[in-house]
């Protein structure tokens, strides 16, 4: 699964593409405002030109000494005054509105971007999206290009801005000499280059940078995440991770920094030219006055105009090296959208398509072997293993030994990379994802506590249940933690979690409950249950209620139960023994003790830890 590369141009092209989706409209309006915007600078110079051009040649006839009658008697005057005056008004006014629609527009960017990406990584079937640094590094990439997309919102209007400014201006620089918009235009280009060699190098130290942003972000998320909050400070680790994320920022600080200065130079040497560029066609036009062959109204127009040809053409290198670090900054956007979950790390993806059947025959893994993505060391190796129907087994083995492993493998969390998983004989790969994992109901070891109501942390673990309150209420019960629903004054409307608004905390051992009973209310479509180390924040005296429950549950379905207490796994129908991801003993408990060898000796050692 390796992230696509895009050229700046196809980055750009799509960033427009998706301005354009996200605000139509916004982007029609800004444009038309943006014009007259734009071209009513030039249109005024040009009535000031004949404003001057008439007031001298009416006081060279010495009519100027009662200018009322004057203005009646000569009212061309009056009018380019009265249409100087309202196309003034007319674009100061419509000043405000671009801002108010820039915000829109720019908001709106911002949403759909952040939305298509949110549901992108959301419906990313493949787990080691958020496991292989290559794609975590992506994934912070988009961070920074989503907020750069929102300033393509800005240099789209910006530059439309520059081009209405610049073909007017330009149109009229050509009535001074042919060649002044060339001159002013030559002047600019090595501005241009600059702007985008500086854009490039400081984009690519931020790509190269990416991890140690991350690694930064890492350490922030532990300085200030309610998580890590009490270890923190109750190892005093404050200035040690602080120490850390500083170190980090210096490096990266420091080398932006230098690619900064390095640019800013480059930029300003390069402008001086550009302000040469400038001088002489303005010399030309003082000369031309001088000589006759220009009128006063002439320098007033051709003054403004030439600086109007320099300032659209600063906007417009400006946005040129704006839009190619927008361009190479949205790049990770659509590489990441256009990322495919390949599940499979080894073998060829097959496509899932294929309906899920009842698995009357059970599920067999045939020689398989599992490496992680992105390592090379074989976590399991070589199983083969049946699970018959209704079947419950428990997987046993020291830390390390690979049971979390195969049970993310029998729920698709992960695809073998050698051999295969069969469901009801189909092979696991060839079923639609999501009708498979509606048929597994799974507690995990590190289950998640949700920043929700008590009736969404049980409800969503099947969606058509959530306005059920009969059916949460049996699988309170079923968990053993009913009591909490009399004990919340809010019921099953109880947010839970610190971080939210009036949010309460549970114990470990009641959140342990409520992910119990989140798997229990979907048992009616289920028929594989995995319990990974599900009573390990039990008590003991409530922890044998719980396996009662397991027992009842587990009738008539396939139930795989990761644990390291024994008595968990004595009442399963066989246990398996897994070292260094391998099935080294398998049996019932009575012929495991039989056999004297590693079982009998994890449970007699346990069992004489309780005496
Ligand atoms: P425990 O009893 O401690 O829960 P386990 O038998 O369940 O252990 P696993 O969690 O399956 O063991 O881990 C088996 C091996 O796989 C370990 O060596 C671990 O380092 C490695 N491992 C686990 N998860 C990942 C992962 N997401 N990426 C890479 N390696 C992993």
């Amino acid at each position: 699964m390796k992230p696509n590369d895009l050229t700046p141009f196809q980055a750009l092209r799509r960033s427009l593409g998706m301005v354009a989706q996200a605000a139509p409209i916004e982007l029609r309006n800004l444009a038309l405002l943006n014009l007259v915007v734009g071209t009513g600078p030039s249109i005024t110079l040009f009535l000031s030109k004949l404003v001057i051009d008439e007031v001298s040649r009416l006081s060279q006839t010495g009519a100027i000494a009662d200018p009322i009658a004057l203005l009646q008697a000569e009212p061309t005057l009056l009018w380019i005054v009265l249409a100087t005056v309202v196309l003034n008004l007319v674009v100061d006014s419509i000043d405000s509105i671009s801002t108010t629609l820039f915000a829109a527009l720019r908001d709106r960017v911002q949403g759909y971007t952040q939305g298509k990406v949110l549901d992108k990584v959301a419906h990313f079937d493949d787990i080691a999206l958020f496991e292989m640094p290559e794609l975590l590094n992506l994934l912070e990439l988009t961070e920074k290009g989503l907020q750069r997309i929102q300033r393509l919102s800005f240099i789209v209007a910006a530059t439309l801005m520059g081009v209405f400014i610049f073909i007017p201006s330009v149109s009229v620089s050509v009535s001074i000499a042919w060649w002044v918009p060339l001159v002013l235009l030559v002047a600019s280009i090595p501005s241009i280059y600059v702007e985008m060699r500086y854009h490039k190098k400081s984009w690519r130290v931020e790509e190269t940078q990416a991890g140690v942003t991350r690694e930064m972000n890492i350490y922030a998320k532990v300085l200030t995440g309610d998580v890590y909050a009490k270890e923190v400070r109750l190892f005093s680790l404050q200035s040690v991770l602080l120490d850390r994320w500083q170190g980090l920022f210096n490096t990266m600080f420091s080398t932006m920094e230098r690619v900064r200065r390095e640019g800013a130079l480059a930029v300003m040497l390069w402008a001086l030219v550009g302000g040469f560029g400038t001088a002489f066609p303005y010399v030309y036009v003082v000369w031309g006055v001088l000589q006759g062959t220009f009128t006063l109204g002439d320098l007033a127009l051709y003054t403004g105009i030439i600086l109007q040809v320099r300032r659209s053409l600063y906007i417009l290198i400006a946005n040129t090296g704006d839009i190619y670090d927008v361009a190479l900054a949205t790049s990770p956007i659509f590489q990441l959208l256009d990322l495919e979950p390949q599940l499979c790390t080894g073998l060829e993806a097959i496509a899932p398509t294929a309906s899920v059947s009842p698995a009357n025959r059970g599920i067999q893994l045939q020689d398989l072997s599992f490496s992680y993505p992105g390592g090379d060391r074989a976590i399991l190796q070589e199983i083969n293993l049946t699970i018959r129907p209704g079947e419950m087994l428990a997987l046993v083995g020291e830390n390390g030994a690979g049971k979390t492993t195969l049970a993310k493998l029998l729920c698709r969390l992960y695809d073998p990379t050698e051999g295969s998983i069969y469901w009801n004989e189909q092979d696991l790969r060839s079923l639609k994802l999501e009708e498979l994992r509606s048929r597994i109901a799974v507690v995990m070891q590190d289950y998640t506590r949700f920043p929700a109501t008590l009736r969404e942390n049980v409800g969503w673990g099947y969606l058509p249940d959530l306005q059920n309150d009969r059916a949460l209420h049996t699988v309170l019960k079923d968990a053993g933690i009913y009591s909490i629903v009399a004990d919340l004054n809010q019921g099953l409307e109880t947010p839970l979690g610190k971080q939210l608004e009036n949010g309460i905390d549970l114990s470990g051992g009641q959140w342990q409950r409520l992910a119990i009973a989140r798997a229990l209310i979907r048992l009616s479509e289920v028929e594989l249950l995995v319990f990974d180390e599900p009573t390990a924040a039990l008590d003991p005296k409530n922890e044998h209620e719980i396996y009662d429950i397991f027992r009842e549950i587990a009738k008539g379905r396939m139930t795989v139960v990761v644990s390291h207490r024994l008595a968990l796994a004595k009442i399963a129908d066989r246990i398996l023994v897994l070292e260094h991801g391998r099935i080294v003993e398998q049996g019932n408990h009575e012929e495991l003790m039989a056999q004297g060898d590693r079982y009998h000796t994890m449970f007699t050692r346990q069992a004489s830890s309780y005496l």
